[in-house]
């Protein structure tokens, strides 16, 4: 399992303000890389703590320019959101994730994944079509509900269109629901009362500072609290240290993920696995 390649190639200076023209152009260029196959899905571990267990991933998208290199999802979904590329994008990635998540359940390899998250942004979300989109990703691979789940961030839900009654909809179907990035919006407990979800997952900038004690630490250790009194479930994001991990756990987490246990790949690879009897 190849390591992901280096740093995304920046095309274009983020500090400029692109014209909508040059947004349709991105978005042209998006559909054709779809159609020849530049795209590509990668998969992050998440694990179980203290253990290292590999217990879902996430997939994330990469987009193999055959001049540019390698542009990271962080520029061209904001641009895909925004033409309205991102429809027919993360139709794609849905029903991608889910070819190989079936592919990994009923193969050989018992270490396999089991589970896949898949990000979906507010477009997405707000068409009235995407429950249905999410069914026949499902149906058409074979791949069980329980065994997806989606990821959405706060500002998605509250994009409005039919975010929340589809949301509901995923819910009955059995698809499980994670709120991404946990934290940094602007009404993440309102969330809590109203969105059917499984899963919190709480962002980097917490994570990053668990460790120095101070504000982010006692964010960290309060999100698990209101996780566990909810009865959903917390995934510390962008670990990146052993120390971190430690921390985490001892505050209760169970279950984490960054490039401490795994960067995104083709094929995921926990590289900090421990066996049971090794913990302390
Ligand atoms: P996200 O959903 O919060 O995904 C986590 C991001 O953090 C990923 O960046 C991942 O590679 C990175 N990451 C994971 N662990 C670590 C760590 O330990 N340290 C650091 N520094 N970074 C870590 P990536 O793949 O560049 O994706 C960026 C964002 O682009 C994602 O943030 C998500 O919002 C969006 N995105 C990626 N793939 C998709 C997709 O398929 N659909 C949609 N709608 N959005 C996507
Ligand atoms: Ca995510
Ligand atoms: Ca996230
Ligand atoms: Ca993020």
């Amino acid at each position: 399992a190849a390591k992901e390649a280096g740093e995304p190639f920046r095309w274009y200076d983020p500090e400029l303000d692109r014209s909508a023209g040059e947004d349709a152009r991105i978005g042209a260029e998006l559909r054709t890389a779809l159609d020849a196959g530049h795209l590509r899905l990668v998969y992050q571990p998440i694990v179980e703590l203290p253990t290292g267990r590999l217990i879902a991933v996430e997939a994330l998208v990469r987009w193999h320019h055959p001049e540019r290199g390698l542009i990271s999802p962080a520029e061209f979904v904001p641009v895909a959101e925004r033409d309205g590329t991102i429809v027919e994008l993360g139709a794609w990635i849905l029903h991608e994730a889910c070819r190989q998540a079936a592919i990994w359940r009923t193969g050989d390899d018992t270490d396999a994944p089991q589970r896949v998250s898949v990000n979906v942004s507010a477009r997405q979300l707000a068409r009235p079509g995407f429950a249905e989109t999410v069914r026949a990703a499902l149906t058409g691979n074979g791949l069980p509900a329980a065994a997806l789940t989606i990821e959405v961030t706060e500002t998605a839900v509250f994009e409005g269109g039919r975010s929340l009654e589809t949301l509901h909809t995923l819910n009955e179907m059995g698809v499980r629901i994670a709120l991404d990035d946990f934290g940094t919006g602007h009404s993440s407990l309102t969330l809590l009362q109203t969105v059917p979800a499984h899963a919190l997952k709480v962002d980097k900038s917490f994570v990053d500072h668990v460790t120095a004690g101070g504000r982010p630490a006692v964010i960290a250790a309060t999100l698990i609290k209101v996780a566990d009194g909810l009865g959903m479930a917390a995934v510390a994001e962008g670990v990146e240290t052993a120390e971190q991990a430690a921390e985490l756990h001892r505050l209760g987490y169970q279950l984490a993920q960054g490039y401490y246990f795994g960067r995104p790949a083709e094929n995921p690879v926990v590289v900090r696995q421990r066996q049971p009897a090794a913990i302390p």
